[in-house]
């Protein structure tokens, strides 16, 4: 049993919180929205009013918080997170955020002899819900290994990815791929159609032919091949298109400080663009089937 402090209790924050509550862990958790803290208090999460209150005698802290911005302001900033906790205690970021951020965190925490993880996770919300997500690990093993008995409360894999940052690594090499394997099967769904052929053929076939990968198989973006994924459902509740912009935009900058190039990662990005802007952000990226095949946002259908 670990006292530990959750920050964040949104989408993906709150089911894991409830996890590690019934895990056995002695959870105190906070939000800064306080509509977000009565819906997680109505859960039965242990919800405090304050930062302080609830990393007070934490052991170790976890965030889930949109940006890399929110996650430096929270443990660095004034009357933040890093000073509150005493030193040997742990902090895990499952938050998606630049690698760079994340290494300032791994660096801020071992100035005040506390071991930092970054630890962003894959599984989407169903993922947090059920306890079955993905863990992708940066920092020291032994850190790790201190850190596997909360990990496995929340996720079912749980990978060490390398040194400082690299959880993050792996996490937007991930997105990057899904985004641009979304939009490319897509595309073959949208052009079989109009050729005539029947999307349970295409998919059937592909899956064990050459083009075959996550997005087609397990994931389509056309709706009745698989029940329960979001494009089954009207792609509510899925992993939201303005967060896979996100992503690929910090798959972009990577890029920009690496000098790499990402041609397709590029074009995924700026079409994901155009479909957040039409006011379609909130539908699972799967849904970015309906920009190639060129369907209309609703309020421009009349
Ligand atoms: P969300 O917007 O639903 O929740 C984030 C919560 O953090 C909000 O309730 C917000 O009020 C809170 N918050 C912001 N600043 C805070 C602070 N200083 N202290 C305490 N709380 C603060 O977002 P989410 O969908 O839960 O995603 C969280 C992170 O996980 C993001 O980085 C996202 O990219 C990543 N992620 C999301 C999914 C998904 O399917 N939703 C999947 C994988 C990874």
């Amino acid at each position: 049993m670990t006292r530990i402090a959750f920050l964040g209790l949104g989408r993906m924050g709150l089911p894991m919180a409830l996890n590690l509550a019934r895990g056995g862990h002695q959870v105190r958790a906070f939000d800064i929205d306080a509509r977000t803290r009565e819906a997680a208090a109505a859960e039965g999460l242990d919800v405090a009013d304050s930062i302080a209150e609830a990393v007070k005698g934490a052991e170790a802290a976890i965030s889930m918080v949109p940006t890399g911005r929110h996650v430096i302001e929270l443990f660095t900033g004034e009357g933040g997170v890093l000073s509150l906790l005493a030193p040997g205690a742990l902090v895990i970021d499952s938050s998606t955020i630049e690698v760079a951020n994340a290494r300032k965190l791994h660096a801020a925490g071992r100035e005040r002899g506390i071991e930092v993880l970054d630890a962003p996770v894959s599984g989407g919300v169903m993922g947090a819900q059920a306890g079955t997500l993905t863990f992708m690990v940066g920092g020291e093993e032994a850190t790790l290994e201190k850190a596997r008995p909360i990990l496995s409360a929340m996720g079912r894999n749980i990978f060490h990815a390398g040194e400082a940052g690299s959880g993050q690594a792996a996490k937007i090499c991930n997105n990057l791929l899904a985004g641009i394997s979304m939009i490319a099967v897509s595309e073959a769904f949208t052009l079989g159609e109009r050729l005539g052929l029947a999307p349970e053929k295409l998919q059937q076939i592909v899956a064990v032919s050459t083009g075959g990968c996550f997005s087609l198989t397990n994931y389509p973006p056309v709706p009745g091949l698989v029940p329960n994924v979001p494009s089954s459902r009207g792609y509510v509740n899925g992993f939201a298109s303005q967060l896979m912009l996100k992503d690929l935009r910090l798959a972009e900058g990577a890029a920009l400080e690496t000098g790499s190039s990402l041609p397709l990662g590029g074009l995924a990005s700026a079409l994901y663009s155009v479909f957040c802007q039409s006011g379609r952000g909130d539908l699972d990226y799967s849904a970015v089937i309906k920009l190639i095949a060129g369907e209309a946002p609703p309020a421009a259908k009349a």
